[in-house]
């Protein structure tokens, strides 16, 4: 069991957060080192299924107004960097390739479609992909295996760092999430991945991170109350820009 998280890393894991000072303004062009990493870790780019070769009510949450369209929206707003579009896949929950394209599994839709707080949470978590800032190329060369295995789950553990924070701006819960990821771990303990961390630090990453957006948000609207400015929704899109 994890005890604490330090609250100083602010559900922010620190090597993230190191990596993300370390690479500012020094990135090496995202697409390439995404394609990279998906050539180190021997997965193949997601296929992109024909909307008219799906179950019509699960082509629908494609479409502009269907659940998935509204919950990217709401992340283009948060973060103001937009998917290039929406894919469905299957075989996989859902992952975003280089050129951000982001993909949701038709069979993860089919069993959770009515469960929203879960798709806008593993939504969330492929822009928290999208928005973090990867090492520069030449870095990812001289890496060892397990160093870049190292680098994966950190990178994991922020994009569930972001989607903590995102879904408590979203106004949805963590609870469905969490649940989702101990099923998960249930169901693939044989396989157990050395790219993600174990279910019970990536909950309390989402637990920390949500709290801690909670925190930022009610601690803006005192301030804001007391200087008489009032709460507005641009102080509250803000604050996520940074994680
Ligand atoms: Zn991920």
């Amino acid at each position: 069991m994890v005890k604490k998280i330090p609250s100083a890393t602010v559900g922010l894991p620190p090597l993230w957060m190191a990596r993300v000072i370390a690479t500012a303004g020094n990135i090496g062009n995202p697409e390439e080192i995404r394609k990279k990493f998906r050539k180190l870790l021997g997965e193949p780019k997601p296929k992109e299924l024909d909307l008219n070769s799906i179950p019509p009510e699960i082509a629908a949450l494609f479409t502009q107004q269907g659940m998935l369209q509204k919950i990217r929206k709401r992340l283009e707003s948060i973060t103001k960097k937009p998917a290039k579009r929406l894919a469905a896949t299957k075989g996989r929950v859902a992952c975003v390739d280089e050129d951000d394209v982001v993909y949701v599994g038709v069979d993860f839709l089919e069993k959770f479609k009515n469960r929203e707080d879960l798709v806008a949470g593993v939504l969330a978590h492929e822009w928290g992909h999208m928005v973090s800032n990867l090492p520069p190329e030449q870095e990812l060369d001289n890496m060892t295996l397990d160093e870049v295995l190292a680098l994966c789950r950190d990178e994991e553990a922020g994009a569930d760092a972001f989607a903590g924070r995102a879904l408590y701006l979203m106004g949805y819960t963590v609870e469905d999430m969490v649940e989702f990821l101990k099923n998960l771990e249930k169901i693939e303990k044989k396989i157990k991945s050395k790219k993600y961390h174990p279910v019970d630090i990536r909950e309390a990453i989402l637990r920390e991170a949500f709290k801690a957006q909670k925190k930022t948000e009610d601690t803006a609207r005192r301030l804001l109350v007391t200087a008489h400015l009032g709460f507005s929704h641009a102080a509250k899109s803000r604050f996520i820009g940074e994680g």
